[in-house]
């Protein structure tokens, strides 16, 4: 006999605590919204609907209009059958399904990367923190132009701590020569550099449209090409799977449909992976970092800020 659900959703929005430049432009305020689901007995689980429409997902009305139209009741049956044009429903709705059965609350042992800010203002910041809080950074480029954020990188390189692990994420931002002037000088610094830090890779040089060059790219250069914006969805990301991509999988989970598909095909799927945020609130975060203790690429940081000092997962805190 099938369960049926209470639905509860509620809309949220807040301001990026540090609002983000990337080459799709910038992104100030996040939006969603958080369900809650009841079932015969009493019992509640969370999930969240976290769009990010510019990776091809719903955007906030279409995902609205889907929680309207239920009328306060969802069965598994229906979460089962979401259709996958909305997967940030997908993901929402079967991570709260998914709760009943396993509550994931348990304690996380994983590392996490700082996302600095773009562009100078990255001096500014390093100027004014005390010590950095992770080992591993990410900063975006592709957002000037080569020779700009080139010498960037270099006054960049200088003030980085020893041991830094240093990820350069370009939103596919990079024309095919800026790709290979970028992966030229990667490859230069790793080898010459006297200073111990470690560029684990570059993220989306191009826009998904160019998956050919991504290949070739990955194939002539030493450092390594992490994929994003190319596997946006679950079928992405089967599709780049089965053309045997060999660089690293950033998976935003929260935008990738029913966690539990995501997580029984990475079972038999073996991939480099990095769990990556998509700015969701506690209740997303909690969801995708279980997934990433699991499947997550080990000795590698999460794509995700560390939890504030404070210890609160208040919005607006978690920046990823
Ligand atoms: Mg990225």
């Amino acid at each position: 006999m099938s369960n049926v659900y209470l639905v509860d959703y509620q809309p949220y929005q807040f301001p990026l605590a540090f609002p983000l430049t990337t080459a799709h432009g910038h992104w100030t305020h996040r939006e969603g919204i958080t369900i809650n689901l009841t079932d015969e007995n009493g019992n509640t689980s969370q999930g969240e609907i976290a769009p990010l429409p510019w990776f091809g997902t719903e955007n906030l009305d279409q995902a609205t209009e889907f929680c309207q139209q239920l009328n306060g009741f969802i069965t598994p049956d229906q979460i089962d059958n979401i259709p996958d044009r909305l997967p940030c429903c997908q993901f929402a709705f079967g991570s709260a399904a998914w709760g009943f059965s396993s509550p994931n609350n348990s304690p996380l042992d994983l590392n996490y990367c700082q996302l600095l800010p773009t562009g100078e203002a990255v001096f500014d910041y390093l100027d004014c923190v005390p010590s950095l809080p992770c080992q591993t950074l990410k900063w975006k480029i592709g957002v000037q132009n080569f020779d700009i954020e080139q010498q960037l990188l270099l006054n960049l390189w200088e003030k980085l701590p020893p041991q830094t692990r240093l990820r350069l994420d370009a939103n596919g931002g990079l024309t095919e020569i800026e790709a290979q002037q970028w992966l030229t000088l990667l490859d230069r610094q790793q080898e010459n550099a006297s200073k111990l830090i470690q560029i684990e890779y570059l993220e989306q040089p191009l826009t998904p449209h160019h998956l050919n060059t991504l290949f070739t790219l990955a194939q002539t250069y030493q450092t390594a090409i992490a994929l994003d914006e190319s596997v946006a969805s679950f079928k992405q990301l089967q599709h780049l799977y089965d053309q045997q991509w060999p660089g690293i999988y950033v998976l935003k989970a929260a935008i990738m449909g029913d966690p539990r598909q995501l997580s029984h095909w990475l079972s038999t799927h073996p991939i480099k992976a990095i769990f990556s945020s998509v700015f969701e609130t506690a209740i997303g975060r909690q969801q995708v970092l279980q997934l990433a203790q699991q499947w997550n690429l080990k000795h590698y940081a999460v794509g995700f800020s560390p939890i504030s000092p404070q210890g609160l997962l208040t919005k607006g805190r978690q920046q990823g």
